[in-house]
């Protein structure tokens, strides 16, 4: 298996972020990768980018070097409640909206109140990807089983990536969510959370869980390009929805 896609990157349109679109376009070429997604951060994280960033998206070109290039954004979870910081006029021009739980949001919480926050966000229509909710365990620890079913009944694909190794309880929670997503059939997604042009697409801790775990290939959206593309169509149908209420 391998993964034709990276929908989770971020470039120097964040403060962090250490490339050019360009740059990290033409490193995915590379690597050989099909389709690239830009991923950059809302404004509620301090290394956001402004909301005029996403306005302006919809000038971005489908394709540049050869490569599908996907808009999407990485919303910061701002309260425990699952409220994201994007508003919904803004989403009918992305490609798809990765949630994520951040330190610089919110610093850490109870088992049961990050369980009932996760179950609130998989209920938000607007989510598309749960991004990396294997990272940091001993701030956003929650009950696998039910967080788990609750993104299943929402729809939701769950993002592993690269990033989320270096620590071996990171590791251990990522392979926990990772059994359960086989567990409850929860479609999953393999991103670098590349903040690097050199980082883009790398993959091969999550392959290998993925291998270690038995979870099929078919539940693996961006390990196939029509898979990838289907998926893609229909989280940009609901963006489209969402923001003509
Ligand atoms: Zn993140
Ligand atoms: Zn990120």
């Amino acid at each position: 298996m391998r993964t034709v896609a990276d929908l989770h990157t971020h470039t120097s349109a964040c403060p962090h972020g250490h490339c050019t679109r360009a740059e990290l376009i033409l490193r995915a070429r590379e690597r050989g990768l099909a389709a690239v997604g830009i991923s950059e951060h809302v404004q509620a994280n301090p290394d956001g980018v402004p909301m005029s960033y996403f306005e302006n998206m919809k000038a971005w070109l489908p394709e540049v070097y050869g490569i599908r290039l996907l808009r999407g954004a990485e919303a910061d979870i701002c309260d425990w409640r699952g409220k994201l910081f994007l508003q919904r006029r803004y989403m009918k021009n992305l490609d798809y909206l990765i949630a994520s739980l951040h330190r610089h949001s919110l610093a850490s919480a109870d088992r049961a109140t990050v369980t009932r926050t996760w179950c609130g966000v998989a209920e938000d229509p607007a989510v598309d990807i749960i991004g990396h909710c294997g990272r940091d365990p001993d701030r956003f620890a929650f009950e696998i089983d039910p967080v788990i079913r609750a993104f299943r009944d929402g729809g939701k694909t769950v993002e592993f990536n690269d990033s989320s190794f270096g620590r071996e309880d990171h590791r251990k929670m990522c392979y926990l969510i990772c059994e359960a997503c086989g567990k409850y059939g929860v479609p999953v997604i393999i991103g670098s959370d590349a903040h690097y042009a050199r980082s883009v697409g790398e993959a091969e801790n999550c392959l290998r869980m993925i291998r270690e775990v038995g979870l099929p290939e078919s539940q693996v959206v961006n390990a196939d390009l029509d898979r990838l593309m289907a998926w893609i169509s229909a989280a940009r149908a609901k963006k489209v929805a969402l923001a003509g209420r």
